[in-house]
C-alpha cells in the first residue's frame, strides 16, 4: 500500500494519506519486500504558483485540484485495491482495512466490496455492487465514513445502525451485530466468533512503565505532593494511570508547558501548585516555544524535563540532545541547561529522578519561587544500557504488607501471602522501593538481575 501511495502521489501530483487502524498499527508479521525502485534526483524547478500559497496563486491552484480529484475518482473505479468478491448475493458488505478480515470471518458467504482506496469513492463500482445484492451493509470502525458517502449517492445502506462507533471491532462483535440485524443465526455467529481450539488464553496486558523506569520516581513524588500536572506525550504519559495517577492532561505534543502557562494566567495561584512535565525528546521537538512564552509573558511555571537521553516511546530514536544522528553518526549534542538558560530561564537545576527526597525538595523550592524554573530530571532510560544493580532483599519478618511499595506501580514487586516479593527476573535494582518502605523491609543486597 505504501508503494501504491507513492505511485499515486507521483502520478497525480498529490499528497496521499495511508490510513491504518489501531489493530493494524499494533500488529507485526512477515512482510514481502519489493525491489527498491531507483530514482534519479530531479533538478529543482522554481514554481511559486504551486508552492507559494499566497491568495493570488491559491485561487489558480483550485482549478488544478478539481481536475486532479476527477482523475483520482476515475482511477479509484479501476484500482486493484478496490475489488468485488461475489458470493451469496442476499447480503453485500462494503468494508475496508482490518474490518474486511472481521467480515470474512463473521459472514464468510457474503459478497464483499473491499475498498483499499476510500476517497474519492469509486461511485460506479459502489453502485454496481449495490445493484448486485439484495441488502447492502457497511462494516467500518468508528465514524461512518464510507456509509455517509454511500448514502449521499442515494443508495439504501445500513452501517452504524448495527455496528458500534466506539472502540475496535472483532469477528465476535461483527457476528453478534449481524444476529441483531437478522442476518446471522446464533449458531453461525457462535462459530464465527469461536476461538480456535488449543489457542492459549491471552491475559490483558495494559501498558505500564518498565521496571527501573527513571520517570516512576518523579510521578510518585508529584502524586504525594498532590500537584496539578500538565503532561505531554511519551512513555511518561503512563504516569497518569493508577497507581501513580499523577497527570491531569495531555493535549498534544509540546502542550504541557503552554497549558500550565495558560492555567497560571487564568488563575495565578495555579503556578504554586502545579508543574508541567515533558520529555527531553518532546521538549526539543516542540517544547521550546512554550517555555519561551512563559519567560516572555512573565509567567512562573515550573517545568520538569524528564531527560532519559532518548526517544523511548517510539523505539529509542536519537534526537538533538543525544549526540548522535538517526543514522548513528556522531553529531553535536544540545546542552539542555544552556538551551533553557538561553530562553531566559534563570532557575535551572538538574536532579536524579531516582532520588525521591532530592526531587521532592527541588519541586517544593521551585514552586515557592515566582519566576519560571526548570528542573531537569536526568537518568537514562532503563532499557538503554541494561546494566542493572542487584534486586532489593525483602526482610519478610519486617514487612507489614502495607502495600506502600506497590504504590510505585513497578511490575517487579508484588505481595504474596501479604509479604512483598521481588521478581529478580525483571527488577533493575533501581532502589525506589527501598526508599518508600517506611519500616526497612526492603534493603540493598538481594539477588542479581536474573
Ligand atoms: S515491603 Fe515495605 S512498603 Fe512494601 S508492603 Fe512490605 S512493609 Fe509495606
Ligand atoms: S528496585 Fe524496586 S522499584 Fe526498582 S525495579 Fe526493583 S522492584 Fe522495582
Amino acid at each position: 500500500m505504501v508503494g501504491l501511495g507513492l505511485f499515486l502521489s507521483e502520478k497525480f501530483d498529490t499528497p496521499v494519506m495511508l490510513r491504518i487502524t489501531t489493530r493494524v498499527a499494533h500488529s507485526q508479521g512477515f512482510v514481502e519486500k519489493g525491489e527498491p525502485q531507483p530514482r534519479e534526483l530531479r533538478p529543482y524547478t522554481r514554481n511559486p504558483e504551486k508552492y507559494l500559497m499566497l491568495p493570488a496563486f491559491a485561487r489558480g491552484r483550485r482549478a488544478f485540484i478539481e481536475e486532479r480529484l476527477a482523475g483520482l475518482r476515475e482511477y479509484s473505479e479501476t484500482a486493484a485495491v478496490n475489488r468485488i468478491e461475489w458470493r451469496d448475493r442476499a447480503v453485500g458488505v462494503i468494508t475496508s482495512g482490518i474490518s474486511y478480515q472481521y467480515v470474512r470471518e463473521a459472514l464468510p458467504d457474503a459478497s464483499v466490496l473491499k475498498l483499499g482506496f476510500t476517497w474519492p469513492l469509486p461511485e460506479k463500482l459502489v453502485r454496481s455492487f449495490s445493484e448486485g445484492v439484495k441488502r447492502l451493509l457497511v462494516v467500518e470502525e468508528l465514524e461512518p465514513f464510507l456509509e455517509e458517502q454511500i448514502k449521499a449517492l442515494g443508495l439504501e445502506v445500513s452501517g452504524k445502525a448495527h455496528i458500534p462507533s466506539r472502540g475496535e471491532l472483532n469477528p465476535g462483535i461483527v457476528a453478534g451485530k449481524m444476529i441483531e440485524a437478522g442476518i446471522l443465526e446464533q449458531r453461525e455467529a457462535t462459530a464465527a466468533a469461536a476461538v480456535p481450539e488449543g489457542a492459549p488464553a491471552v491475559p490483558a496486558r495494559p501498558p505500564v512503565m518498565c521496571p527501573g523506569c527513571p520517570h516512576r520516581g518523579v510521578f510518585y513524588v508529584l502524586r504525594r505532593l498532590k500537584l496539578n500536572v500538565t503532561g505531554d506525550i511519551g512513555c511518561y504519559t503512563l504516569g497518569g494511570l493508577p497507581p501513580l495517577e499523577a497527570m491531569d492532561c495531555c493535549i498534544c505534543m509540546g502542550a504541557s508547558i503552554g497549558t500550565a502557562h495558560g492555567a497560571e494566567k487564568a488563575d495565578p495561584a495555579w503556578a504554586g501548585r502545579s508543574v508541567a512535565v515533558i520529555g527531553d525528546s518532546t521538549f526539543l521537538h516542540s517544547g521550546l516555544t512554550g517555555l519561551l512564552n512563559v519567560v516572555y509573558n512573565k509567567g512562573s511555571s515550573t517545568v520538569l524535563i524528564l531527560d532519559n537521553s532518548t526517544t523511548a516511546m517510539t523505539g529509542h530514536q536519537q534526537h538533538p540532545g543525544t549526540g548522535c544522528t538517526l543514522m548513528g553518526e556522531p553529531a553535536p549534542a544540545v546542552d539542555l541547561e544552556a538551551l533553557v538558560r538561553a530562553l531566559g530561564v534563570r532557575r535551572v537545576r538538574v536532579v536524579d529522578p531516582r532520588d525521591l527526597a532530592g526531587v521532592t525538595a527541588a519541586v517544593r523550592e521551585e514552586l515557592a519561587v515566582r519566576e519560571p524554573s526548570v528542573i531537569i530530571c536526568r537518568q537514562p532510560c532503563a532499557l538503554l544500557e541494561r546494566q542493572y544493580a542487584p534486586a532489593p532483599r525483602v526482610l519478610a519478618e519486617k514487612c507489614t504488607g502495607c502495600r506502600v511499595c506497590l504504590g510505585l506501580g513497578c511490575p517487579a514487586i508484588a505481595l504474596k501471602d501479604n509479604k512483598a516479593v521481588v521478581d529478580t527476573g525483571v527488577c533493575t535494582g533501581c532502589g525506589l522501593c527501598i526508599q518508600v518502605c517506611k519500616v526497612g523491609a526492603l534493603t540493598k543486597g538481594g539477588a542479581d538481575h536474573a
